[in-house]
């Protein structure tokens, strides 16, 4: 079954995914992840996506849509995706749809994490992710963890848009383009909402209890 992570910047969609990667086989297609790739390589299409990443806006449709259409279509993938970070928009839920149909696969389950702003605020500005394993941790909360890190402290960097500025920017765009999403899915039998600021061992096992189910 395929499963939509839903919530806002910083709800910790991303942490979630890589523990239903881990324990239950999933495979975790995050747009930003894929735009962050993108982003790396040294072209015209790169320089723009890490400019629009940086400022906190969203980076074009046309590009997402190419990006996710090539893991959906990715045959050792199939029925076991977690979209992260997709769809951010009306628009792109319709072409989620879209795709699904055309390929003959569903979502079963959609999750939303709803978290308060003030905590979102302190989750995005200690985040750090390993440039080699994509682990995410906090500062805040995962000192210990940090410097025990396998591959390594040093490889635990900043993302460009956890600042104050993008973060505002960032929430800003959620609320507006964001959140007339979940109407598109909230209405469905198979939408869950969890409290999103609770613990993070406490939301893995509703979710579990979710895909149990
Ligand atoms: P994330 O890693 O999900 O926080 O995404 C980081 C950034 O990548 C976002 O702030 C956007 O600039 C861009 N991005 C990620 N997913 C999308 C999407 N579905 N549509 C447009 N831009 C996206």
């Amino acid at each position: 079954m395929n499963i939509i992570l839903f919530g806002p910047p910083g709800a910790g969609k991303g942490t979630q995914a890589q523990f239903i990667v881990k324990n239950h086989n999933y495979f975790q297609l995050s747009t930003g992840d894929l735009l962050r790739i993108e982003s790396r390589q040294n072209t015209l299409l790169g320089d723009k996506i890490k400019k629009l990443i940086k400022n906190g806006n969203f980076v074009s449709d046309e590009v997402v849509n190419n990006l996710l259409k090539k893991c959906i279509t990715n045959l050792k993938f199939r029925d076991r995706i977690i979209f992260d970070g997709y769809p951010r928009n009306i628009d792109q839920a319709k072409n989620l749809d879209k795709i699904l149909i055309e390929f003959n696969q569903q979502i079963s389950r959609v999750i939303f994490l709803n978290v308060d702003r003030s905590i979102i605020e302190k989750r995005i500005m200690g985040r750090m992710t390993c440039e080699k394993c994509n682990k995410t941790l906090n500062e805040f909360f995962n000192e210990a963890e940090i410097e025990l890190h396998p591959c390594g402290k040093k490889f635990l960097i900043k993302r460009t848009d956890d600042n104050l500025e993008t973060v505002t920017a960032r929430y800003d765009t959620y609320m507006k383009t964001t959140i007339p999403v979940l109407d598109f899915y909230s209405k469905n039998t198979n939408f869950t909402e969890i409290d999103g600021d609770i613990g993070i061992e406490q939301i893995t096992s509703k979710i579990n209890d979710i895909l149990k189910v």
